[in-house]
């Protein structure tokens, strides 16, 4: 019996394991494999006090690493149910079965999908959702990035520093919602912008071949030639477990959670992305994590009196 089953091994996930062992509670952290956290395809993380110059694989090993070191379980298994019983949750996952006192869901996000003609049929073949993961097989190609958040611009200057060939990023709107430093370094690179602008379908054969965008002021659509679309137009939640076991989550999908990262269900508590929290940043999710571990412990230890 675990006393804290943690899913997800993301910022979030793994900051709550190290503050649970370092209680001297019994702790399992499952992650699946098919998913990894999103910070893995962070190209540069800097916004991390006290660590300059690290990539997110990197400073992902290092949270890791430290987990391990303080001897967290952590096994490489995909949640498919988490079960209420009497007196405690039963976590089943693809390959067994584990028995827990309380569950932190740290489950993160996905990147959230265009919907538009094409894309499904090109992912892999020149769409991408990684510009970090899939950059270098553009060396040397025009590319389009969708999208104006960090995700977009942090895309858009990997890929020039890849040496991508041509780069353009398409925005819906005329203003960009990424940060300043970001926006800065967009306008001293050569990425090119095109505002007001939407992509309305990804053509090609066996990859793509071209992209048709259309300005939302004049209505226009074109057809431009291009060597790839990366889509970054931001995340939904992973919150698929937390749905099934009635746990609430508000309209976007985020699990709903209070100051103490408690769900509605008693004993779940949830951290990091996959949460209703106003910011979405890996310091964040640690906050997160080391808050839902310290209500987990409360509770575990309430329970045993
Ligand atoms: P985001 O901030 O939600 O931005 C998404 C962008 O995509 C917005 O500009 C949005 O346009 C646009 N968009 C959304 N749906 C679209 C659609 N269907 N078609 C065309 N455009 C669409 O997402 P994000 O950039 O992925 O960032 C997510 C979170 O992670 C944010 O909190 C961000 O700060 C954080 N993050 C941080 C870093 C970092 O280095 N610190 C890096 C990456 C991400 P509108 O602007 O018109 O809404």
């Amino acid at each position: 019996m675990y006393d804290i089953l943690i899913i997800g091994k993301g910022p979030a996930g793994l900051t709550a394991a190290i503050f649970a062992v370092r209680r001297g509670l019994k702790v399992l952290v499952l992650a699946n494999p098919a998913e990894p956290s999103q910070m893995t395809e962070a190209p540069m993380v800097d916004n991390y006090p006290g660590i300059l110059d690290v990539n997110g694989i990197e400073i992902m090993k290092l949270f890791e690493d430290h987990a391990i070191k303080l001897k967290t379980e952590i096994k490489n298994e995909e949640v498919t149910e988490i079960r209420k019983e009497k007196n405690h949750f039963v976590v089943k996952t693809d390959k067994t079965e584990h028995d827990c006192k309380s569950v932190i869901i740290s489950t993160g996000a996905k990147h959230r999908k265009a919907n538009i003609k094409g894309e499904a049929e090109f992912s892999g073949k020149g769409i991408s959702y990684c510009a970090n993961c899939d950059g270098p097989l553009f060396k040397g190609k025009s590319v389009f990035v969708v999208g104006g958040g960090d995700s977009a611009l942090g895309a858009a200057l990997m890929l020039e520093h890849m040496g991508v060939n041509d780069i353009t990023i398409i925005h819906r709107r005329n203003e960009f919602r990424a940060v300043e430093s970001l926006q800065k370094q967009i306008k001293k690179s050569k990425v090119k912008v095109m505002w007001d602008t939407i992509p309305v379908e990804i053509k090609g054969d066996r990859f793509v071949k071209s992209i048709i965008v259309k300005n939302v002021k004049t209505k226009k659509d074109q057809e431009i030639p291009t060597g790839g679309v990366f889509i970054e137009i931001g995340n939904v939640p992973t919150s698929e477990l937390a749905k099934k076991l009635k746990i609430k989550v508000d309209e976007r999908g985020f699990i709903t959670v209070d100051k103490e990262m408690n769900t509605n269900v008693e004993g779940i508590f949830a951290a990091g992305d996959c949460t209703d929290g106003p910011v979405k940043q890996m310091i964040t999710a640690c906050g997160d994590g080391a808050i839902a571990s310290t209500s987990a412990y409360t509770y575990v230890k309430d329970k045993e009196k």
